[in-house]
């Protein structure tokens, strides 16, 4: 399994970190530039129009499309203040396309969106040109009575899960932070994600935000533990909470900051069962949402490594187990991981020929010794049976199971018996037993005709003496 956690100290690559005009971070022109280059350096990576904003912004996205590999959906700023996280992006894009060796970037399907909230950050921008001050606006300006920076609604307090559960940490005054809006996904941001969540059935999603160094897993409306997750979640939290910095917190939102919100993007993706981490960057030391961009490297490279683990454990884990009964060989193979597998085929390998029949799949062929057989997508935590029939005289065998066409998934390799109900000695007395019977059955139907032919001449001679008298 290979391993993508950092081995240089220093991150290099092509992304000028300090060239955006706002303080060295990107305004709205510049994001759309950048986008478009991504576009022309990489072919790999396609641009995609996903979705528009109240004021009819596009919101765009890159996506680094590797059908039928698990997909990673990958958000910044629905704050649009949070100007760090959308530098983030970038980052992790740049980082993934310059690394030549990572594999990811063939065994991935990501979709980077940098920015979500257009509309709030083209206000920055156009403040920012005119005044060289930066306007704190959180929520996304739709028109709600109230000036610039409390315009809005809170599109992280707009999702549709518990939305609007209480007034903790989610407002109904339309001027306050947290705004949550009169419905349920009114904002067409949050429908924009929403509608790719329904069309891609994303694997995993990581939400940028800023700032604390935090990484926040659901949920927000009430605390849920941990055991109430799937196996596979839980487990990729823990290692998650193990290779965090000593500094940065891990937990519920109200294990971290001390309060509960509802209607974020991660409860909604609970509801779902999608894997979701929303992550808070930049130290609280620095008080700040684009803190000095001196300090954007040191940030941004700590939050590198565990982006990579996030990345790298969005997939399946198929592990086969094999057992004989009877004459059938059953091998049943699971899905351990997070992400849906992709179509593999799995190769059941046999010590000796075999006469074997695959009972439960259509799609498989033999070759020499070798059983190929196709298996569909399995979901995390589901799992798929193969069935065989195996005949000839044995009773014991060896057999490997691997697979082809995924990633990480453990085969199998050991002795399996199949004897049980249908041995050859077993098979020897079942015949000779049944012939015995048949023949028993025959001598006696042979006696019952014999005596019933006699008694029946007697009956007719009885007839016919009658009938004369
Ligand atoms: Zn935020």
């Amino acid at each position: 399994m290979e391993k993508w956690i950092l081995i240089f100290a220093v991150v290099v690559t092509s992304l000028d970190l300090g060239s955006g005009s706002i303080n060295g971070y990107f305004n709205l022109d510049e994001i759309n530039d950048l986008i478009d280059d991504y576009q022309l350096q990489y072919p790999s990576l396609q641009k995609e129009i996903v979705g528009k904003t109240f004021y009819d912004r596009e919101i765009k996205a890159l996506r680094m499309a590797n059908p039928h590999k698990p997909r990673i959906l990958v958000i910044g700023a629905h704050h649009a203040r949070e100007l760090i996280s959308i530098t983030n992006i970038f980052y992790l894009l740049d980082y993934i396309m310059t690394n030549k060796s990572l594999s990811l970037r063939t065994e991935r399907e990501i979709l980077f969106i940098p920015l979500l909230n257009v509309d709030g950050l083209s206000a920055i921008s156009d403040e920012f040109n005119k005044t060289n001050k930066i306007l704190e606006i959180r929520k996304n300006i739709r028109p709600t009575g109230c000036k610039i920076e409390d315009q809005g609604i809170d599109l992280n307090r707009n999702y549709g899960y518990k939305w609007g559960y209480n007034n903790h940490g989610s407002s109904t005054d339309p001027c306050g932070e947290e705004y949550r809006g009169t419905s349920a996904f009114s904002e067409k941001e949050t429908q924009t994600i929403r509608d790719l969540i329904d069309i891609y059935m994303f694997d995993s999603v990581i939400s940028y935000h800023s700032y604390g160094d935090l990484y926040i897993r659901p949920t927000g409306y009430t605390h849920t533990d941990l055991s109430e997750f799937p196996k596979s979640h839980q487990n990729l939290y823990n290692d998650l909470k193990k290779i965090l910095p000593s500094t940065f917190k891990f937990g519920t939102v109200n294990e971290v900051l001390g309060y509960n919100a509802n209607g974020a993007l991660m409860d909604y993706l609970y509801s779902l069962g999608i894997f979701c981490i929303e992550v808070e960057i930049g130290p609280e030391k620095y008080n700040s949402f684009h803190p000095d961009i001196s300090k954007v490297k040191g940030i941004l490279d700590s939050h590198l490594e565990p982006f990579l683990l996030l990345v790298q454990r969005t997939d399946s884990e198929l592990i086969a187990d094999v057992s004989g009964n009877g004459r059938r060989l059953v091998i049943d193979v699971r899905n351990d991981g997070i992400a849906t597998s992709s179509n593999c085929e799995i190769h059941v390998q046999f010590e000796q020929s075999l006469d074997v029949t695959v009972l439960s799949h259509q799609l498989h062929q033999i070759e020499k010794k070798i059983l190929k057989v196709k298996i569909p997508p399995i979901s995390s935590e589901e799992k798929e049976v193969i069935t065989l029939l195996v005949r000839g005289d044995i009773e014991k065998f060896n057999v490997t199971v691997n697979f082809e066409g995924g990633s990480q998934h453990k085969g199998f390799s050991g002795e399996i018996e199949i004897h049980k109900l249908g041995s050859r000695n077993n098979l020897v007395w079942i015949i000779v037993i049944s012939v015995i019977s048949v023949m028993a059955l025959f001598v006696l139907l042979l006696i019952y005709t014999f005596y019933k032919s006699k008694n029946d001449t007697k009956f007719i001679e009885l007839a016919e003496i009658q009938v004369y008298a």
